[in-house]
């Protein structure tokens, strides 16, 4: 029986699943090698883990086995995502916040943050910015305000849409924002959204209210804890879940991760789409010591650990990351990152080079263009893909579920990676990132079999090249 809150009434599944007292139990003591081979066999057999064998992993500090759980999450990557890499940028659309959330920039007592919600033109100008370099995909990004209603949000994502700019479109929006109530979620989802994401940022309870102040709206950990089921309750298939690491103990957040990821699809039938894990950064005006900080060496542990506890699940790694940690860590089992982005208000018409601390909510590590970052993943023998032809299709939540078992990935991602690609290459790369792109377009059609499928590939990637033909996709 759903029960209500202040802000509105909870989901049907609405319940605490986070019990601390068993997650820490979890962590205690030593594990063995024999228990950590027969978790990582499960794993490689693509079968979700449970939060008794994740914490196995979690458990494991001999460097042997840490190298053996990275090398397997290396090769569950490439066995159920390839060398695809999912390419999109971030869109700031306002930072006034009612929330003071003890590590962000945009935090209300921070009176030094210059505060602004673009408006549709300008936003309509931000788009064809992010058009005119080669984007697809964004993630539209409020701070918690009563000025980003649903309606708001919603028209927001309608104006994103209807932006064109030369042979230029996106084709999927994602949100992240405050936590709605279903009738919220509606309206955001007519809009067309792809997915919406809210982070529990921690969830550890006396952390979660030591840090997020209980006279704010953000303060009220189970009706965000409670977000997501509403929104899948709501028709919004695709969410996407999140911690801030550095806040609590890396292991217990994970494991939080984990069971979130269950509860959903326990109740719901389709896990988190995605899974985002941010590191803190510097932010204006934030100056207390974080206990909890991530080692470079755990964030490569706790990347992989994720990659083999939710063989399915999207894992998202973002610009806050240096381009050397981007780089390696991406192998553990990450499957999109940002690219070219720019966090400031208008930061893609009205910032030069340097970031200005004053208008963003963190500091980003990696701001290297667009095509930087493709040339970069070229030469890693990676493929770039802007793909959003299962969200245009339809097949979202538990039906991409099905389909992102046995072959999905074969016969739909890796060619509609190489068409997105090669449209990249025709309309917005550089001539060296160009020659890169042909080669590995080349390289990976030498490595499919010959089919009719294969025959149709090669059909649609002529079609974008000499008859510039766009947006064909299987
Ligand atoms: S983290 Fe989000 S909710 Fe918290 S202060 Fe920053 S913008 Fe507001």
């Amino acid at each position: 029986m759903a029960c209500t809150r202040t802000l509105g009434r909870l989901s049907e599944s609405a319940y605490d699943f986070i019990d601390e007292a068993y997650l820490h139990h979890l962590l205690e003591g030593q594990v063995d090698r024999r228990q950590v081979q027969e978790v990582l066999a499960k794993s490689l057999a693509k079968q979700p883990l449970d939060p008794e064998e994740t914490a196995v992993l979690l458990k494991a500090d001999d460097p042997e086995l840490v190298e053996e759980i990275l090398e397997t999450a290396r090769r569950l990557k490439r066995e159920v995502y390839g060398n695809r890499i999912v390419l999109f940028a971030p869109l700031y659309v306002g930072n006034e916040c009612v929330n003071d959330c003890q590590y962000c920039g945009f935090r209300r007592s921070n009176a030094d943050q210059v505060r602004r919600t673009l408006t549709f033109e300008e936003i309509r100008r931000q788009v064809q910015a992010l058009e005119d370099r080669g984007h697809k995909r964004l993630i539209l990004v409020f701070g918690e305000h009563p000025r980003y209603s649903p309606s708001f949000i919603a028209e927001c994502v309608r104006q994103v849409y209807a932006t064109r700019s030369g042979r230029g479109e996106i084709r999927r929006v994602n949100i992240n924002a405050a936590p709605l109530d279903h009738e919220g979620y509606r309206v955001v989802k007519a809009a067309g959204i792809g997915t919406y994401q809210v982070f529990q940022e921690t969830y550890h309870r006396a952390t979660y209210a030591e840090v997020h102040p209980p006279s704010t709206p953000k303060g009220d950990y189970f009706w965000r804890l409670d977000a997501l089921a509403r929104a899948m309750e709501a028709g919004c298939d695709d969410v996407g879940l999140g911690v801030l690491f550095g806040l609590y103990d890396w292991r217990f957040e994970l494991l939080g991760l984990v069971c979130h990821a269950r509860h959903l699809q326990k109740h719901y039938g389709c896990g988190p789409h995605t899974i985002s894990f941010p590191r803190l950064q510097p932010a204006q005006g934030v100056t207390r010591q974080w206990p909890h900080r991530v080692s470079d060496g755990d964030f490569k542990r706790l990347v992989a650990i994720l990659r083999l506890a939710v063989p399915y699940t999207g894992l998202i790694l973002t610009a806050r990351e240096r381009p050397e940690i981007r780089r390696e860590v991406m192998r553990f089992g990450v499957s999109q990152i940002d690219a070219g982005s720019r966090i400031e208000l208008a930061g893609y018409t009205e910032t030069a080079d340097a970031q200005q601390m004053d208008r963003e909510q963190f500091l980003l590590g990696d701001v290297r263009s667009l095509d930087e970052v493709i040339r970069e993943l070229l030469r890693e023998g990676d493929i770039p893909s802007f793909c959003t032809a299962c969200y245009r299709l339809g097949r979202t939540g538990e039906h991409f579920m099905e389909f992102a078992i046995p072959g999905f990935i074969r016969d739909f991602c890796t060619p509609n990676a190489l068409c997105t690609l090669m449209e990249y290459l025709q309309d917005y790369a550089s001539p060296e990132t160009r020659r890169l792109g042909q080669t590995v377009i080349q390289q990976e059609l030498e490595k499919i079999p010959p089919s009719p499928r294969k025959q149709m590939l090669i059909d649609r990637l002529r079609r974008i090249a000499e008859d510039q033909e766009r947006d064909v996709r299987f």
